[in-house]
């Protein structure tokens, strides 16, 4: 059995001092991911900090944003009458996300801090290293069909498992942390990291900082908006390939696009380039298919997940057609 001291903190900055000194510990909120790890002896903190009782669930709008609190949990930002007109997108991944059961306890910052679901990672009697620095990679000549075919290194392969971050990285979100020298912002996009040589890093949040909550700027997608997701079975799942699809329509024309892909690399992967390919485009299926095309430059597979590169571009299609109202 772990050995762990447990705190718990009603303020943000009570919660941020629990962290002080120690390297080892960490928050914990509903604890979807974290308790699994740890009955596991995949991860083993020494000290946990319960951050449910610090008044951080507000879901708001106000100057030209929405902010929502990291503690507000999946469901209650789904459900939320805001998000559903402002930011269907959003909506869409987070029903698309685990089950009903689990969106009733994860919160917006544990979803964002969530780790990977490589199962070579989970089990501790083989190579990982996010797990173990330098112990190897089981994945990249093992079982890889879940696999990242963008932005791999020779260390790690793993993929971000979140739908939430896909819409939000799509919708140019921005994440408000606090450490002890105050807050910062950082944008979403920069939130999550390449593996790299430091694959034991999945984010750029430094070890004395805590999620506060997220910021997304108002736009003009509520209209045309659509989260679509392959996976495995019809729910509780993780995603083959996802892709939030975003658009700013004048009539039948692209005034602007947002895309962005889940279950392909080390981060929420945002396709920019694709973006600028559909902008001042009439909203066709071929269209679509050139901008998938362009999405998809660069992407790498290994052994058993091939499949991703033929499955990739009919997503982002399917994703867009259903956000422009072809289907
Ligand atoms: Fe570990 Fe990453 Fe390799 Fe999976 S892909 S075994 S998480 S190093």
């Amino acid at each position: 059995m772990i050995q762990f001291q447990y705190e718990r903190a009603v303020t943000a900055k009570a919660a941020i001092s629990g962290l002080a000194n120690n390297a080892n510990a960490k928050f914990i909120a509903g604890g979807t991911n974290l308790i699994d790890l740890m009955k596991r002896n995949v991860m083993a903190p020494t000290k946990l900090v319960d951050i449910n009782a610090v008044p951080l669930k507000d879901i708001q709008q106000q100057g030209g944003k929405t902010s929502i609190g990291a503690l507000a949990l999946n469901s209650a930002v789904a459900d939320h009458k805001l998000i559903l007109e402002k930011l269907p997108l959003l909506a869409q991944a987070l029903n698309a996300g685990a089950s009903a059961q689990i969106r009733n306890m994860a919160t917006v910052g544990g979803n964002m801090m969530q780790r990977t679901r490589c199962s070579y990672f989970y089990d501790t009697a083989l190579p990982c290293n996010k797990r173990e620095p330098g112990s190897g990679c089981g994945a990249l000549e093992g079982l890889n069909r879940m696999h990242a075919i963008f932005g791999t290194s020779e260390q790690c392969i793993a993929v971000h498992p979140s739908d939430m971050c896909v819409a939000l990285v799509a919708l140019d979100a921005s994440v408000v942390v606090a450490g002890p020298k105050g807050e910062r912002r950082i944008p979403f996009e920069e939130f999550h990291r390449l593996p790299g040589n430091q694959p034991e890093k999945d984010n750029t949040l430094q070890n004395n900082e805590m999620i506060i909550s997220v910021e997304i700027p108002d736009n003009a997608f509520s209209k045309n908006a659509h989260y679509f997701k392959v996976r495995d079975r019809a729910s509780y799942a993780f995603a083959l390939v996802s892709v939030a699809a975003a658009l700013h329509m004048d009539g039948k024309v692209i005034k602007e696009a947002r895309l962005a892909m889940g279950g392909v690399a080390h981060k929420p992967w945002r396709l920019k380039e694709a973006e600028q390919a559909l902008a001042g485009k009439p909203a066709t299926e071929e269209t679509f298919r050139q901008a998938a095309e362009i999405a998809m430059r660069g992407a790498k597979a290994f052994k058993y997940n091939a499949f991703k590169l033929k499955l990739g571009p009919n997503v982002i299609v399917e994703a867009l057609k259903n956000a422009a109202g072809l289907v």
